[in-house]
């Protein structure tokens, strides 16, 4: 019997004009995750990533022909723009095929998606089952099918959004492995080799153990739990997995980890949690378990200052032991007052106690910062770039960065940026997938122009700290030495070594290092 077939997209992280390239470690996870509740229901999937697929739109209208549906998914930036554009050369090609979205963007704002002409539902938040339930009912009458007895989906209605009943969130435990067998992760291997000349230009691409900084190494990405247990305003995690975190068990990650890297071997693992490092337990046990099996891997993820706090040495020295070589903080703000401000109850104190531990364990830190919130004052936009620059030059592994806010729609500060702060929402799904990129949007919202110059010229000598002149020689040395003295003492004016440094490099040919 000929299976119905479905089509799952996953589209493109970077515009191809701007010349980046994505970290090839990130695989269409989202995509791997909703694909074995359909093949169980006797569906082929067949899945097409933007990342490895370099005439991707034409693989897509090929692969639908036959096909009784198509899918897609996207988180702001680019991949919104991109989806949508493929979307629609489906729909032209293909009048009668239906089209199913999900993913955090469209959960978010799915008033863009419904009653247009690229989506028939939106899965709103977790989709793995309603995925299945939606194709089931499309199986039988296609486009016509009655969805509205669906949990978890979100209908056009004459010109209107109608939600379903809601679904509760599954456990990861009770939902099937994830489908690896429909990617080939040698694919994302030599993509990942080939890229590895780009450098900085190589977005999302996180800093590789020390002893791979210099050789091709293979990286995976996994998830292995679903949502966040904080309520931070900044963001939608919060409205759209409703403040669960759900984790896989530890020796069941572990396994699954094992196998992958029995058939595929790989170096560096990096999770894409919201959230990895929630539980102590979970986390002394998914350490213990990589040590047991010998896997002699690093790994990488998420996880809050005050969870680094609260952890024992025990756990934290057995994260090292088990190839832990950068973790990635979100510190957010410096004063408590702000903390307050942003729900993230950082207590004073805690983001130097992680950072310190952290650098005495010899595990990098990824730490970033955000100014300009709703509500917050000056002073304390200030307070987080001076905090920030100390991080940098008290623990100099430690990456830091500092980020212009940028709201996001489902989030509980998305309101008040709109109404009070008069954020100019984009229209389209263009302006969305060409705007939301926090290196190349412009938006200012309420940091007033001073703070904005000192934020400008604390992101121009991080890098110079972090050696951006290249090479060991003595100009070089003194040029980071300079960036170090400027950032612990907040010399912001006139950083005229650099500049003399970049115009006699300019004059010599090479590309500009004066950012
Ligand atoms: S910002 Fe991070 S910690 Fe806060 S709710 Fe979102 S995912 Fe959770």
């Amino acid at each position: 019997m000929i299976k119905p077939k479905v089509v799952l997209f996953l589209p493109s992280r970077v515009d191809p004009e701007i010349g980046d390239l994505p970290s090839a470690d990130l695989l269409p996870l989202e995509m791997l995750h909703i694909a074995p509740t359909a093949e169980a229901a006797g569906w082929e999937v067949v899945l097409v990533d933007a990342m490895t697929e370099p005439r991707y739109v034409e693989r897509v209208l090929a692969e639908c022909e036959g096909a009784r549906a198509f899918a897609s998914s996207c988180i702001l930036g680019y991949q919104v723009w991109d989806g949508a554009q493929v979307a629609q050369a489906v729909r032209d090609r293909f009048p009668d095929m239906p089209i199913m979205w999900g993913g955090w963007f469209p959960s978010a704002i799915p008033e863009l998606y419904v009653n247009t002409d690229i989506c028939d539902v939106v899965v709103y938040g977790q989709g793995e089952l309603a995925f299945v339930e939606v194709l089931e009912a499309w199986r039988e009458e296609g486009r016509e099918a009655d969805l509205s007895g669906i949990e978890g989906l979100i209908l056009g209605r004459d010109g209107h959004v109608h939600w379903t009943a809601t679904r509760k969130a599954t456990h990861l435990n009770d939902l099937p492995e994830p489908s690896f067998h429909l990617i080939d992760l040698d694919d994302y291997y030599d993509l990942q080799k080939r890229s590895a000349e780009f450098g900085h230009r190589v977005r999302n691409r996180l800093p590789p153990p020390h002893h791979l900084a210099h050789r091709p190494h293979r990286g995976i990405s996994y998830f292995s739990s679903f949502g966040c247990p904080e309520p931070c305003a900044f963001c939608c995690s919060a409205e759209i997995a409703g403040r669960r975190w759900m984790a896989l068990d530890a020796d069941v990650l572990v396994d699954r980890l094992a196998e992958i890297h029995r058939k595929n071997p790989y170096d560096v693992l990096r999770f894409q949690d919201a959230n990895f490092g929630v539980s102590k337990k979970r986390m002394a046990e998914f350490c213990e378990g990589l040590l047991s099996r010998d896997l002699n891997i690093n790994w990488n993820g998420t996880i809050e200052i005050k969870q680094i706090c609260q952890y024992d040495w025990d756990t934290l020295k057995l994260m090292k032991r088990s190839g832990n070589h950068l973790m990635w903080f979100g510190a957010e703000a410096a004063t408590e007052q702000t903390q307050e401000l942003i729900r993230k109850a950082i207590k004073e104190g805690q983001t130097d106690e992680a950072m310190s531990k952290m650098h005495e364990l010899d595990i990098k830190s990824g730490l970033t910062y955000i100014i300009g919130y709703p509500g917050e004052s000056v002073e304390s936009m200030y307070e987080t770039i001076y905090e920030a620059a100390d991080m940098k030059t008290r623990y100099p592994s430690c990456s830091v960065e500092v980020f212009p806010y940028r709201p996001i729609p489902g989030s509980e500060f998305w309101a008040p940026s709109v109404q009070d702060n008069g954020y100019p929402v984009p229209e389209t799904l263009e302006d969305w997938g060409r705007c939301f990129d926090y290196k190349f949007n412009s938006w200012w919202g309420v940091i007033p122009e001073d703070v904005q110059q000192v934020w400008a010229r604390f992101t121009q000598m991080a890098p110079w700290f972090d050696g951006i002149a290249g090479g060991r020689g003595p100009i070089s040395q003194l040029l980071r030495k300079s960036a170090g003295v400027r950032l612990r003492n907040r010399i912001w004016k006139a950083p005229i070594e650099f500049q003399l440094f970049d115009v006699v490099r300019r004059s010599l040919g090479r590309v500009s290092t004066y950012i």
